[in-house]
């Protein structure tokens, strides 16, 4: 017997409040959030067949908006063939990702390792890193977000996260992000690598200032440290080029991606490196680092399909063009409202709003899923919400998208008026 959305959403919230995290199901509830039941391009629907437009994008995962056919068809071709990889032998999918990778990576990155998800990315770079040069030290950024499991956490640069578990992995030094100075001066010959996001993503859209991942380049070069660019975020295409970096011309020694490779259908983190990186790491013992699931069939599939429909698509360079509409649009909003939103920034289809005030976010956000559009919170920031729609998103979506924007700061601001 099907059940009605109203008790399948009492249901799920009970579950979640017993079994998953009673604290998450609170603040789920308070934001009020139902249950996903269905998704489609670039739209959800909850469990009162409400459709929401999807400006989330699950913070970058939905490039090609929820289920794309052609990932689908793939993905449902390899299920019926071999799915997960029996481990022994050579698996097609993975070489051919990983070609397919290298052919549009920066500079000399070749090598490609598979893993699950971001952080786990973040591992494998963390790790080739400190094993290809033997030196202690990585430099991070404040703000910088890399992951949850200890490594990742080691180098993100919050402290709320980071606190609870000390110690982590020992190491780790953090400045100011877009401060060339202290970027310099941190970089020593003891320093294994930099991490750094070409735009910070949980950091509130921060994009790098002109000069400053070049500069970071030629100093990691003068004292033999590696750059590692996580690009978990801001990887294929999102940002108007294949890679962040790719604005700059930036040659990254490990490049870390996942997100939206998996074409918004299978989870896959991918840790791409030089020849020169891999034979540090590999040429001993092959198996120095390896991930049971990592590199399987149905992840390599759907990231395989994704590049292509990227391509044939043309959706690179339809992130530049439309990102440009979106951002035209926010502008708009900030001036109208420039006692609330203090700034716009963005590259291609990843897009911040920066608020007067800590945790009007949250409140802007709650008006606009009312309106029927779903925005993300930045994780490090309190005074900034994200639009990444999916870079299949039409013109007339950004504009409902900016509309919705306006009408939720508008009544955000007349909330805050009456409060005050
Ligand atoms: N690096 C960056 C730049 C990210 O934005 C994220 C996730 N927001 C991660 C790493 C971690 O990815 P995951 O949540 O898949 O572990």
């Amino acid at each position: 017997m099907q059940i009605s959305g109203d008790a399948l959403h009492q249901r799920v919230v009970r579950q979640y409040a017993e079994f998953v995290n009673p604290y998450l199901a609170r603040l789920m509830s308070f934001a009020g959030f139902g249950v996903e039941v269905r998704a489609e391009g670039c739209h959800i629907w909850d469990h009162e067949g409400r459709q929401y437009l999807d400006f989330l994008g699950g913070y970058g995962v939905f490039s090609l908006g929820h289920r794309h056919p052609k990932v689908v068809e793939a993905v449902k071709r390899q299920m019926d063939q071999m799915p997960l990889s029996g481990k022994t032998f050579f698996c097609a999918a993975a070489g051919e990702l990983a070609e397919r990778l290298a052919d549009i990576s920066p500079g000399d990155l070749r090598f490609t390792f598979f893993s699950n998800s971001g952080t786990e990315a973040v591992e494998a770079a963390l790790k080739f890193a400190k094993g290809a040069t033997g030196r202690p030290h990585i430099v991070s950024t404040e703000g910088g977000y890399h992951g949850k499991t200890i490594g990742a956490l080691s180098v993100t640069g919050r402290e709320k996260y980071r606190k609870k578990f000390e110690p982590l992995m020992p190491g780790a030094r953090f400045v100011p992000y877009g401060d060339t100075a202290a970027m310099e001066l941190a970089i020593d010959d003891s320093v294994a690598a930099v991490i750094i996001e070409t735009i910070q993503g949980e950091g509130g859209i921060h994009i790098a200032p002109s000069g400053y991942l070049a500069a970071i380049r030629r100093r990691c070069d003068a004292v033999g440290a590696l750059m590692i660019v996580d690009e978990v975020q801001t990887g294929i295409g999102r940002t108007g080029l294949w890679f962040g970096c790719d604005h700059d011309g930036i040659r990254p020694d490990i490049l870390t991606m996942a997100k939206a490779l998996g074409g918004g259908i299978m989870p896959i983190g991918a840790t791409m490196g030089t020849p020169a990186v891999w034979d540090a790491i590999f040429s001993e013992n092959p198996l120095l680092h390896t991930s049971t699931f990592g590199g399987n069939p149905l992840a390599c599939t759907a990231g395989i399909i994704t590049l292509q429909v990227i391509e044939d698509e043309g959706l690179v360079e339809r992130s530049r063009i439309l990102g440009e509409r979106l951002l035209a649009g926010l502008e708009g909003v900030k001036q109208r409202h420039p006692d609330l939103v203090s700034g716009v920034r963005g590259k291609g289809l990843i897009t911040g709003i920066e608020f007067t005030m800590d945790d009007v976010g949250e409140l802007v956000i709650a008006q606009m899923v009312k309106r029927g559009v779903v925005a993300a919170y930045t994780l490090n920031n309190r005074r900034v919400i994200r639009l990444e729609p999916a870079l299949i998103v039409t013109e007339a979506m950004i504009d409902q998208a900016v509309d919705v924007v306006t009408e939720a700061v508008a009544e955000t601001g007349d909330l805050i008026a009456a409060l005050l």
